[in-house]
């Protein structure tokens, strides 16, 4: 690699001479599964990389979710980072299950996991681990927020951090999800609310305590949807079922609930689903974790930028879009797309970012027109049917958020 990495950490007191300045190394700005997966496929080809992560450490936040992994895309990253084998280990059997219930809790589809899926289950917590496991001790930087970036000319940037400590780099890759802080180097778009938000809760050892709502959630997936309300649900491991309640509702109309009063939030929410089938509605009143609002945004779909020497973004940093199941799959894509492209030109810095991009690009704006139909067909005004009618007539497999 051509580009010479001057790394170098000013702290208050003075210099902190970074790693080796060899000329050869990657700075990444957030360990998500995209930043991850590029530090994993660089080490296997033998760049070094060091990623800033603003967490303080990789038990400072619960990771939770399951996520389906593609075989188009999630897979072949893994694949491209030597962790297939891995990565197998941590498939949650069955939970490729599907069922649709109506508002009253009446059956409207259902579809068990009979092993022939394509979309495995994982937690999202564990494939990050796993990840991290895979990367040589000391690559990922924990507690480094970054709170800036500047251009200093032919390539190289530096970065500070809210401790106002900088590294200044030659090879600066944005994977800092959707307020990316490198994303203004190159474009300066910025993400805008849907219209609407999911609100997140979790019931423990639910068929022993909460059998009902397991019932009806089955062995994978649930989905309870009207035009601008649902409730989508998941069996985790252990019994455990992760819910997000959908509501088409402005900002503001959430800014009117106090967050900070679990009770007040359960009851604020559970009364938009008044008359709904108690075991569905359980799933908001028995939640065992204080409920956490997830406002959706996205980036003009087809959003691109004019190539600037020395820094990329991928993943949510750069396509962030509404969720449509592809989001994680799609970073570590990138991560690995963009390992492979430095590797296989190690001269030519600048062209591998290119060519990497230009895909990115066309794949991250045709995930983003797909999820928009998809966001039409799970949450728009003929939904749950035009759900159904997705998983039975062949428009499309079992996505979820
Ligand atoms: C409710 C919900 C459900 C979803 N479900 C799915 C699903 O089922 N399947 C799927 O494929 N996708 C799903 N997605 C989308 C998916 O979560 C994202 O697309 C994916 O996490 C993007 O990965 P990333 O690595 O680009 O960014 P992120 O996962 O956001 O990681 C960014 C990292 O950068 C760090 N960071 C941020 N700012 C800074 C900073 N200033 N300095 C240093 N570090 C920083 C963060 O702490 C984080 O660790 C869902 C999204 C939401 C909101």
């Amino acid at each position: 690699m051509t580009t010479q990495d001057t790394r170098s950490t000013q702290s208050a007191e003075g210099t902190d001479s970074g790693e080796s300045a060899d000329g050869a190394h990657v700075t990444i700005i957030g360990a998500g599964l995209g930043g991850l997966t590029l530090a994993r496929v660089l080490h296997v080809h033998g760049i070094p990389a060091t990623v800033y992560e603003a967490e303080a450490s990789p038990t400072a936040r619960a990771q939770g979710g399951m996520l389906d992994i593609h075989d188009y895309n999630g897979q072949l990253a893994l694949e491209t980072a030597g962790l297939t084998d891995e990565f197998r280990d941590l498939i949650l059997e069955g939970r490729e299950a599907i069922r649709v219930l109506g508002p009253d809790g009446t059956l409207l589809f259902d579809k068990a996991d009979d092993g022939t899926g394509v979309r495995p289950e994982v937690l999202r917590g564990e494939l990050r681990r796993m990840l991290l496991d895979s990367l040589p001790a000391g690559t990922v930087r924990w507690g480094h927020k970054v709170s800036g970036t500047r251009t200093l000319g032919a390539g190289r940037h530096e970065v500070t951090f809210s401790d106002g400590t900088t590294v200044v780099t030659s090879l600066l890759v944005g994977a800092d999800g959707a307020w990316s802080r490198v994303r203004p180097l190159l474009t300066a778009a910025t993400p805008e609310y849907v219209g609407m938000s999911f609100v997140e809760t979790y019931l423990f050892d639910s068929d022993t305590r909460h059998p009902a709502s397991a019932k009806a959630v089955g062995g994978g997936s649930l989905f309870a949807l009207t035009p601008g309300r649902g409730i989508l649900a998941h069996r985790e491991s252990g019994g455990t079922l992760h819910t997000y309640v959908m509501l088409s509702e402005s900002r503001e109309w959430f800014a009117g609930i106090d967050f900070t009063d679990p009770a007040a939030v359960t009851a604020r929410i559970a009364k938009e689903f008044d008359g709904w089938a108690p075991e569905l509605t359980a799933l908001i009143t028995d939640g065992e974790t204080a409920p956490v609002l997830r406002p959706l945004n996205a980036l003009p779909v087809g959003h691109r930028w004019d190539r600037v020497p020395g820094v990329t973004l991928l993943g949510d940093a750069a396509h962030l879009s509404v969720p449509n199941g592809e989001g994680a799959n799609l970073a570590m894509y990138d991560g690995a797309e963009l390992g492979k492209a430095l590797a296989a030109r190690p001269e030519d810095v600048e062209g591998a970012l290119a060519e990497y991009e230009q895909a990115m690009f066309t794949r991250g704006a045709e995930a983003a027109a797909e999820g928009t139909e998809l966001h039409e067909l799970l949450y728009g005004d003929k939904t749950p049917h035009s759900l159904i009618a997705m998983f039975t007539g062949g428009e499309g497999d079992d996505q979820t958020p």
